[in-house]
């Protein structure tokens, strides 16, 4: 028997590592069968290049709970250690064998899928066991050894019986963590780190339902096995080619991820690179339901096929962590600050790429299926006005795919919009003018009155559409926006042949006067218009750019924050040529205020802005003139 010191040199590291190493306990169980895993590829690569002579066969990692006996137990059939390595892997704390390894074996254990790193995993199990023992025979011919260690520098080292290759990790469980005894919460832990580790893990067995014989008689009792319960999926969707899966192996992939979600994705883009970093996934569009914030399904960040973390945050560039999926890399430097993440220069060009395989996929989808594509666009808007918003990489090659849809079914690329615009809707300055809604049903005598004169009206909706158009603005010199209910359509739209008026110069000052001692000043602004006889006498317009500014100090971004509450202002905008603007003129000055009163009432009704008070007022008053 041996004993010694374990070859650190601070006196007393094990209150170190159980206090600060990880701040997570759990992940001791990821850690030892991580090593597991490790110990079990390194021999795969051994045989297969011939240096272990040794049958690999078809090895299995097995956890077991031992709650009487307050133990864990991993065990492994991989290369296993003699007593030698032991002290050189296992004493030197530190001292990574998963580096050695991969060091030795450059030329072809590149792609091995070794997991260890640091050399430190191992002693994360003296975060939950107040002694540790390993029992360990190696694939050479030597002895078994066991270690055992009490979470003080000492260990021992003997002998020991153990005869079939491969390692047993034995922790005793501390106190203070017999949480992990329970069942439950192993399994909820293989199922969170290791599921789709690249060795069939064991935990406890199941029963399994045989398939019913072609000649079982009539009376026929199915039978049953208890079979090994393994509780990892080996080969995981992301680690294949993507030539090898179909669209149903991709869905399949995304409800294994996923058990809980039964809407299916929208799409899947499959990401695959190994120069200059070596990164593989696949992320999904998810149908977004409409609260945002109650996100829990989010993209998982996998290393080597062991779950590192669900927080992508500096990794995937923001508008697109609304995804879903998987992103598997080993060049992700996790045990940095999340700050520092985001000033790496390799992490940077991971969310780059990130960035241009989505934008390169949607420009796919639109060219290939447009139709389907332009079904989708509802979906999947926000992320791509919002990934226009915050990335100019894919701001740049948005315009291919990016769609405008309009209040009737149609959609159109910005390209096609402005041709389709060029010869009909331009402004005075000859700008082309874009029309747009935000409700429908708001804005519908708006909408039909500009599609009465044969005008497109797009339906621009999401909630960061005012920071969208003031950027496509400052971008397309010739491009203007005007919500259909900014202002009279042949205000927002040139049109040679101007209307006669029927009233006089005199005459309409004196209407401007009389309007404008009724009206209340500080809200509208009043506007006369020799508009067609027939057109609504009078119309209340919100000005493009104060309802905008007002938008964006609300959606917050482009500097507006903290730019106070913004004032509701209007325009009424009355129609010289109607009847009603006659009638005002002419009448005494009590019958002028009805009128105007309950004209101006009727506007504000027609666009949802009578309300309380002034409704239940309007009402009566209704009542009162038809009796
Ligand atoms: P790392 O995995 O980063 O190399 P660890 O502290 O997790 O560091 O493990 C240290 C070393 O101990 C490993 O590199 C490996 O050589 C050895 N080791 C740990 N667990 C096993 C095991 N189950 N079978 C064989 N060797 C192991
Ligand atoms: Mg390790």
């Amino acid at each position: 028997m041996t004993t010694g010191k374990i070859n650190v040199s601070v006196e007393n590291i094990f209150p170190l590592i159980k206090k600060f190493l990880y701040s997570d306990h759990e992940i001791f169980l990821r850690e030892l069968v991580s090593n597991a895993t490790d110990a079990t590829l390194k021999l795969k690569h051994l045989t297969s290049i011939g240096e272990a002579k040794v049958e690999y066969g078809s090895p299995v990692i097995e956890v077991k709970v031992d709650k009487e006996g307050k133990k864990i137990h991993i065990i492994d059939q991989g290369l296993g250690m003699t007593g030698e390595e032991v002290e050189k892997y296992i004493n030197q704390v530190a001292f990574s064998g998963a580096e050695e390894f991969l060091e030795k074996y450059k030329d072809t254990a590149k792609d091995s899928g070794i997991i260890g790193h640091f050399g430190l995993g191992f002693y994360s199990a003296f975060m939950v066991a107040e002694k540790v023992e390993i029992i360990t025979k190696s694939y050479k011919d030597e002895p078994a050894v066991h270690w055992i260690c009490d979470g003080s520098p000492e260990f021992s080292l003997e002998p020991a019986d153990k005869t079939d290759r491969g390692t047993e990790i034995i922790l005793h469980v501390a106190e203070d963590s017999t949480e992990f005894l329970e069942e439950y919460r192993i399994s909820e832990l293989l199922k969170k780190y290791n599921k789709f580790m690249p060795v069939p893990i064991k935990f406890g067995t199941r029963t399994e339902t045989l398939a019913k014989p072609e000649d079982a008689p009539e009376d026929y009792v199915a039978e049953t096995v208890e079979v090994d319960n393994i509780i990892n999926n080996p080969s995981p969707a992301w680690t294949k080619q993507p030539s090898e899966l179909e669209d149903e192996d991709y869905k399949a992939f995304y409800h294994e991820l996923y058990p809980t979600q039964f809407e299916e994705p929208l799409f899947s883009i499959h990401l695959n690179v190994d120069y200059p970093f070596n990164l593989t996934g696949i992320l999904y569009f998810p149908k977004l339901s409409s609260d945002l914030q109650v996100q829990k399904d989010k993209i998982q960040l996998y290393q080597n096929q062991v779950f590192v973390t669900d927080n992508v945050e500096g990794i995937v560039p923001e508008f697109l962590t609304m995804l879903r999926g998987v992103i598997d890399s080993p060049d992700i430097p996790l045990n940095v600050s999340r700050s520092y993440l985001q000033a790496d220069g390799a992490v940077k060009k991971i969310s780059n790429y990130i960035t241009r395989k989505v934008a390169d996929k949607l420009k796919s989808l639109f060219t290939e299926n447009r139709e389907d594509f332009e079904q989708k666009w509802n979906d999947i808007k926000i992320v791509l006005e919002y990934g226009m918003l915050s990335e100019p990489k894919f701001y740049e090659k948005a315009g291919a795919f990016v769609l405008y849809p309009t209040v009737d079914g149609k959609f159109f690329t910005l390209d096609e919009l402005k041709e389709k615009l060029a010869a009909t809707q331009t402004d005075k300055d000859g700008k082309l003018v874009v029309l747009y809604a935000s409700n429908k049903d708001a804005q519908h005598s708006f909408i039909a009155t500009a599609q009465d004169k044969g005008y497109e009206v797009l339906l621009l909706d999401s909630p960061i559409v005012s920071h969208l158009i003031q950027k496509l603005e400052g971008d397309n010199e010739n491009l203007t926006f005007a919500r259909v209910d900014g202002d009279h359509i042949d205000r927002l739209i040139n049109k040679d042949e101007a209307q006669l008026s029927k009233l006089s110069d005199d005459e309409k000052e004196t209407l401007k006067t009389q309007l404008e001692t009724i009206v209340p000043k500080q809200t509208y602004t009043v506007q006369l218009e020799a508009m067609d006889s027939q057109a609504a006498p009078f119309i209340i317009t919100q000005p493009e750019f104060m309802r905008r500014m007002k938008e964006m100090s609300q959606t917050g971004g482009g500097g507006m924050f903290g730019m106070g509450n913004f004032p509701d202002m209007y325009n009424l905008v009355v129609n010289t040529n109607s009847e009603l603007a006659g009638n005002i003129l002419k009448a005494d000055d009590s019958q002028r205020e009805a009128l105007v009163k309950q004209a101006l009432d009727l506007a504000k009704l027609s666009q949802n802005l009578l309300k309380g008070e002034e409704l239940t007022a309007f009402v009566k008053r209704s009542f009162e003139m038809i009796k």
